[in-house]
């Protein structure tokens, strides 16, 4: 969300809404205000909190209004000229805007799971999806000691929005093969070095990724951004660090990778896919 959020703040603000439509159903959450108090309102800043994106308008009609958008895994937002159609069927939202542009938020799965809230002010304010979001995890994380004082595994604890926003499941693999850490250790159980460690290795991964998009994502947004990992899915090939054989263990919908010689002290983890079916 950093990299779109920066790419929409540089083109957006100042430019007037012409209509907003929600082809996409039920994804709009709030029904006071409506959308339609948006209709010539001006855009003021676009914002990101945790992988929130927030387009703030000021209205005649409301004052100051927010459209909280939420991409969820398959969401993808592209600015772009007017493309016509609206029968499109992974189209959710479309902000018209002048010279023949738009905003479009699309969604490529099965699922509908991305979602808008149009929020004033005070509701803004009272809103629980960003109420309980964690501190953000870059660029400048609080020391982690406190944070992740529990005794789930990393690989669980930060990918949860509600511990440290911002990092998807990709990156969490990058971040624990950087600290040289298990996933499975407990967030409890980290030294003051291992917490150092953890926190710098958060600020050069996702930094890294950010330079990658920098220089690679542009207007008028991908459908598909760059995946610059090393570690993640990339189980069977040489660990980049000391070319081990990367490991992984399968879940349902997604896979974590680890280096058993750099993560695990030469451990192998048990799939849990097995591990449960021999309980
Ligand atoms: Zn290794």
């Amino acid at each position: 969300m950093e990299i779109v959020t920066r790419r929409l703040s540089e083109a957006l603000p100042g430019q007037p809404i012409e209509s907003v439509m929600t082809p996409g159903i039920n994804v709009l959450k709030t029904f006071d205000p409506p959308l339609s108090a948006l209709e010539g309102a001006t855009i003021a800043d676009v914002r990101r909190r945790g992988k929130l994106l927030l387009l703030e308008a000021s209205t005649e009609s409301h004052g100051p209004l927010t459209l909280l958008m939420h991409l969820m895994s398959a969401g993808r937002l592209q600015l772009q000229p007017k493309r016509g159609s609206l029968r499109d069927k992974t189209s959710r939202v479309l902000i018209r805007l002048p010279d023949d542009h738009e905003l479009r938020l699309r969604e490529f799965g099965t699922k509908q799971a991305a979602w808008i809230k149009l929020l004033t002010l005070d509701g803004l304010e009272a809103e629980e999806s960003l109420k309980t979001l964690g501190p953000e995890a870059w660029p400048d994380p609080p020391e982690l000691g406190e944070t992740l004082a529990s005794p789930r595994p990393l690989h669980s604890l930060l990918r949860d929005q509600q511990v440290i926003a911002g990092i998807g499941r990709t990156w969490v693999d990058e971040i624990l093969h950087a600290a040289q850490l298990s996933p499975f250790k407990r967030g409890d159980d980290l030294s003051e070095d291992e917490l150092a460690a953890l926190r710098e290795a958060m600020v050069s991964e996702l930094g890294r990724v950010i330079d990658v998009y920098e220089e690679q994502v542009q207007l008028p947004l991908p459908e598909k951004f760059p995946k610059p990992t090393r570690v993640h899915a990339h189980q069977g090939e040489p660990c980049p660090r000391c070319e081990t054989v990367l490991e992984a263990v399968f879940y349902e919908d997604y896979v974590m990778t680890y280096c058993p010689h750099c993560q695990t002290e030469g451990r192998v983890l048990k799939d849990r896919r097995l591990s449960r079916l021999l309980k």
